[in-house]
């Protein structure tokens, strides 16, 4: 679904992605981890262009990320679901018109049928009794929750996380794995970079541990667990534990 071919990403002249190769087949739960700096929002915010690279090209499913040029750049943006550690909602939308208003400007839905699209994808992720409400008027974790069911309205063919948990208060960050296990176990095609690591353990397929621009180490959340095979890893596992 997704393969990352020799990808290279420069900032300047720090070499920030380096040489980059990788796959996620269809339906897997990829989990990216790694130190601080180590290029994971890099890697993920190049996997819908957010970032450009500098070399090497991005599949997903049959769509060449950083081919594409003028508008159908856009296009690939928003139908690559992408949530964010900050929920970015637009403070002057309601919840139900969040949600609804990239399939009408994007795909050229109409409200109508955008909104009702968009009452279902709420109800699923547990806001349904909140569609009217604004953002400021949300807790953190339904806010993330409205962010999910935003991006599951352009009907993505993957989903990309970047730390959708951390700057949410504690007791809300349950609420939001919960929606993304969900997703996992409907066979949603998953690139998650998060510190969550009972979530790596019970959802993830696979995980990627970077270090320094590289994938350094790739396994089973099991194995990856138990047995991390490089002194890098080990020593990123200690630290977090
Ligand atoms: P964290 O766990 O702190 O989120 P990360 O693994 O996501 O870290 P990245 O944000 O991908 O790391 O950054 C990788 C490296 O690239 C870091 O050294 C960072 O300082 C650098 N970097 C990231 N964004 C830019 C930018 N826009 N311009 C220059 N350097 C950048
Ligand atoms: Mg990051």
């Amino acid at each position: 679904m997704i393969t990352i071919e020799k990808v290279n990403k420069w900032y300047g002249t720090y070499h920030a992605l380096k040489n980059v190769d990788a796959k996620v087949s269809a339906g897997s739960v990829v989990v990216v981890c790694g130190p601080s700096g180590s290029g994971k929002s890099t890697l993920i915010r190049t996997i819908n262009r957010l970032e450009p690279i500098n070399d090497g090209r991005i599949m997903v499913g049959d769509i060449d990320v950083h081919a594409a040029h003028g508008k159908a750049v856009n296009q690939i943006r928003s139908r690559i679901g992408f949530v964010f550690q900050q929920f970015n909602l637009f403070p002057h939308l309601s919840v139900l018109d969040n949600v609804a208003v990239a399939p009408v400007r994007v795909l050229g839905q109409s409200w109508d049928e955008a909104r009702e699209r968009a009452r279902s994808l709420l109800t699923r992720v547990g806001l349904g009794a909140r569609i009217d409400r604004y953002p400021h008027h949300l807790s953190g974790g339904q806010q993330q929750r409205v962010a999910i069911a935003r991006a599951l309205a352009m009907r993505p063919p993957v989903m990309l996380f970047d730390e959708p948990t951390s700057a949410l208060d504690p007791e809300m960050v349950g609420e939001v794995l919960q929606v993304m296990k969900d997703l996992a176990a409907e066979g949603m095609t998953m690139v998650c970079v998060t510190h969550e690591m009972g979530f790596a353990r019970d959802v993830g397929s696979e995980i990627w541990f970077m270090d320094h621009g590289e994938i350094i180490e790739t396994g089973t959340p099991t194995g990856f667990f138990t047995a991390p095979q490089s002194n890098r890893a080990k020593k990123f596992l200690a630290e977090i534990r």
